[in-house]
């Protein structure tokens, strides 16, 4: 581009373009929902799924103070500035434990989206389970073969690096198939460990009581996560159905109240499929969170809802990461 193109033809494009942006902002001001799983301090998180108690306050002060911050379930239509929606899935204990007290605190509200399948259980999810056999520091058989009649594959697994690989291998795998076929490979695993299970210990679920009292809060919406967090693409018609329903029911059951949110188990537009958003309408869900990034407008897909994944970041970088997002 020569001289006189970068003086006049840039800025006012890019005078056009701020313009613009602040047009739609007013006309139709985005949202964006954020998406937290944890808050606690963990000894090993190789999933980056854990935010600190102290960032978790200071980012729920910052966005307090910034925006306002809104009801996945309500109508967004009518807001008439940027705001922002907090989300959590997964439904670990200290949802109630730790994060729970400090939105109470700072008041704001989020919705907890919620796999039923461990509520009230000593059981981990998968990956946690993962994680325990495979990431901590214990002897382990030189290598390790899973059995499928797919994806049956040997690991070298002598080393930490060697372990790493294979369970970042297991992870991608494991999004793929469907639950009984995933606790086949799990008790694989465990056999081969040798390891006895400890129960779920820092990761397990909420128990009854604990979902009761997150229901009760002024604060807290409950939404549902299908039942064992498989990936629903990997799942027929049927299976699916079984995920979104029960899940839907037994929140129900166990709250006494409404549940008409849902997010997808991993929620990444290879992890749900058409069937899915269909039968989240049929259940009566008003809305449905995805996991990919982006702003929700007036024309997005209520079904498939634009999250933001939030990690353990102090307030700068989270700051800096809120500016760009919104
Ligand atoms: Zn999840």
């Amino acid at each position: 581009m020569n001289r006189w193109a970068y003086r006049t033809v840039l800025p006012t494009y890019r005078l056009l373009q701020r313009v613009k942006n602040a047009t739609t902002r007013l006309i139709d001001p985005p949202v964006v929902v954020l998406l937290y799983h944890r808050v606690t301090d963990l000894p090993s998180d190789p999933d980056m799924l854990a935010v600190s108690p102290d960032n978790f306050h200071r980012h729920l002060a910052y966005l307090k103070d910034r925006f306002p911050v809104v009801r996945l379930e309500d109508d967004w239509s009518v807001l008439r500035e940027p705001s922002v929606a907090i989300t959590f899935d997964d439904g670990y204990a200290d949802n109630v434990l730790e994060a729970l007290p400090i939105l109470d605190g700072v008041g704001v509200p989020a919705t907890f989206f919620i796999s039923t399948g461990n509520i009230g259980t000593d059981n981990e999810f998968w990956w946690d389970q993962l994680e325990r056999i495979l990431l901590r520091d214990v002897s382990l058989p030189a290598s390790f073969s899973l059995m499928d009649r797919q994806y049956s594959r040997a690991w070298p697994t002598e080393t930490m690096a060697q372990r790493q690989a294979l369970y970042v291998d297991l992870n991608a795998l494991a999004q793929k198939v469907e639950t009984e076929r995933l606790e086949y490979w799990l008790e694989q695993l465990s056999r081969w460990a040798g390891q006895e299970n400890p129960g779920a210990g820092l990761n397990r679920s909420l128990t009854e009581n604990e979902l009761q009292r997150l229901a009760r809060n002024p604060w807290a919406t409950i939404g549902a996560h299908t039942v064992s967090h498989a990936a629903l693409s990997a799942l027929s018609e049927k299976q699916q159905r079984y995920e979104i329903f029960t899940s839907k029911a037994v929140l129900e059951e166990q709250t006494g109240t409404k549940i008409n949110v849902f997010s997808y188990p991993f929620g990444n537009r290879k992890h749900y499929n058409r069937t899915s958003i269909n039968l989240c309408r049929e259940a009566g869900f008003v809305k449905s969170a995805a996991n990919f990034p982006g702003q929700v407008h007036r024309w997005t897909d209520p079904y498939q809802l634009p999250r933001r994944i939030v990690r353990n970041w102090d307030l700068d970088t989270f700051v800096t990461n809120m500016k760009y997002w919104i």
